[in-house]
């Protein structure tokens, strides 16, 4: 039999990696992980813990959160009583409390890493042969190891489109959180979540935000929600500019500040075409337009795992194994999975499970269960889903099969100040036969909008995965007052 070194290597530490190599280390296994970040063309970059921890899920959620303090003490602190002078953004210290945060996480990782006894090598790693790596650390110095499993957990970097001047002047999300002035004026170009979180955040933080869209917001989302988050975004202050892309940039000085400025002029025009008909100047462009998978550099092809055709991500069984038998693949550059941080650990749980504890048992190997994931958006106005869109369910299933249910309401917290800002809930449901009320059907999505949406629609996701029907929501005694029993009163 030959002697690996190691029982398991695993290339990339992000959440997906990390959830890996602690689970088999729990095991008694033997494991090796590399982590590399290539600086962006700005020159960032960060410690272990891949994009959730240092330019992702993390900082996003904390900015979004300065964001909703500021708004609150703007909107309703002066009716509660309490005398909050109109709050003012430093953004130094936002973003360095934010990377102090970051930094200690990753230190946190770190000591896990020794007391776990797993190795940590912050090398870029590539294939060499099926069980053979080669590490190369930021020296250029080589190193080559041997493990009986790998796993591929690399994940993606902000995608650019091309456009002359693009990498040159623009930011991504990558760079955004780690910039240490004030952003100022910002154009984000895109419309998925990364462009419109970021385009919430800065808005409510102060800065003058344009969002310039290529087709629809928020694709694959609920139409009516997804409009909702930009007529809500629309209503803050963001200037949307619908049906455009950015066609070229610029590197412009301003002359209408005493200090002479560096910005940006993007030439723009209709998506469809080539040709810029208008342009803007921003003191900073934020491309959000996608991400790409980072599995071009590893030596996959040397080894024989193929990745698919367009996405570039990484082809697997149901048991996240490529076509090569001992090697694996999660998250991001998985294909055909959502791009989430829970659901990369989830993945990595289950492959170093079924490893180290289930195949030398000879028990049934776990799959991961892709199907109803809950996600938000973690806009102004947060977006919640899990399962299908009324548009998706429509489609699945056909009109006459389908129903939707909803409510809107104001939560209490609201009423004092006499905020404009309702909650909205709508359910999907799913009748297999006509002698079943819609009333009494499967619950296929649901969907909400409004304060704590992530908070909320974790606890509905488990009951969604499960097969509720809508009667057996309605007969659920909320708790009370909160915006989560709003959930149980649509109609
Ligand atoms: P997505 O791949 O989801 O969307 C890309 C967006 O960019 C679309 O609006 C797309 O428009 C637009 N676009 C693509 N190419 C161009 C172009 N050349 N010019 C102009 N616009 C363009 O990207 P994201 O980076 O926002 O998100 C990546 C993943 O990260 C998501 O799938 C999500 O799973 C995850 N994520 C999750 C978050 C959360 O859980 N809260 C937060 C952030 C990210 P079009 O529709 O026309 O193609």
């Amino acid at each position: 039999m030959v002697e690996f070194e190691y029982d398991l290597a695993i290339i990339g530490g992000g959440s997906g990696g990390l959830a890996a190599a602690s689970k088999a280390a729990s095991y008694g296994a033997k494991v090796l992980i590399f982590d590399y970040v290539d600086p962006t063309p700005r020159g960032i970059t960060w410690g272990v813990g891949g994009t959730c921890v240092n330019v992702g899920c993390v900082p996003k959620k904390l900015f979004h959160r300065a964001a909703v303090m500021k708004h609150d003490m703007e909107a309703s602190a002066e009716a509660y009583g309490l005398g909050v002078h109109e709050p003012t953004l430093d953004w130094p210290t936002l973003q360095g409390n934010v990377t102090m945060h970051i930094r200690s996480v990753n230190f946190g990782y770190r000591m896990k890493f020794t007391r776990e006894s797993i190795t940590y090598k912050n090398e870029r790693a590539k294939f060499i042969d099926a069980h053979t790596l080669e590490g190369t650390d930021r020296e250029g110095n080589k190193a080559t190891y041997t493990a009986d499993k790998v796993l591929v957990a690399v994940g993606c970097r902000p995608k650019y489109s091309g456009v002359p001047g693009e990498k040159e002047l623009c930011i991504t999300s990558d760079d955004l959180f780690k910039i240490t002035e004030a952003p100022g004026t910002v154009l984000v170009v895109g419309a998925s979540y990364v462009a419109l979180e970021c385009a919430g955040f800065l808005k409510e933080l102060g800065f003058p935000v344009t969002v310039m869209i290529r087709s629809i917001p928020l694709r694959g989302f609920d139409r009516e929600f997804a409009e909702a988050v930009v007529t809500d975004l629309e209503k803050r202050g963001i200037l949307f500019i619908r049906g455009m892309t950015p066609k070229s940039y610029e590197k412009v000085t301003s002359d209408k500040e005493e200090e002479p400025k560096e910005q940006v002029k993007v030439h723009f025009g209709p998506s469809a075409s080539s040709e810029p008909d208008a342009e803007g100047v921003f003191d900073n462009v934020l491309v959000a337009i996608g991400r790409t998978p980072l599995t071009s550099s590893i030596g996959l092809d040397k080894v024989g795992v193929t990745v698919h055709e367009r996405s570039k991500k990484i082809l697997t069984d149901d048991y996240e194994k490529t076509c090569v038998d001992n090697i694996y693949a999660i998250g991001d550059c998985r294909h055909g999975v959502l791009e989430l941080t829970p659901v990369a650990i989830r993945a990595g749980h289950v492959v170093s499970e079924n490893l180290f504890s289930r195949i030398p048992m000879g028990k049934e190997l776990l799959k991961v269960d892709y199907k109803d994931i809950s996600t938000t958006v973690f806009t102004p106005l947060e977006y919640s889903s899990v399962g299908l869109s009324e548009e998706a369910a429509i489609a699945k299933y056909g009109e006459d099969k389908v129903e939707v249910f909803r409510t809107q309401f104001t939560p209490l917290e609201h009423t004092v100040p006499h905020l404009d800002e309702v909650s909205t809930v709508k359910i999907v449901v799913m009748r297999t036969d006509e002698s079943i009320p819609f009333e009494k059907s499967k619950i296929v999505g649901l969907h909400y909008s409004g304060i704590n949406a992530g908070e909320i629609m974790q606890g509905y996701g488990v009951s969604i995965r499960r097969g509720i029907t809508k009667d057996q929501l309605d007969e659920t005694i909320g708790i009370h007052p909160t915006t989560a029993e709003g959930l149980l009163d649509a109609t």
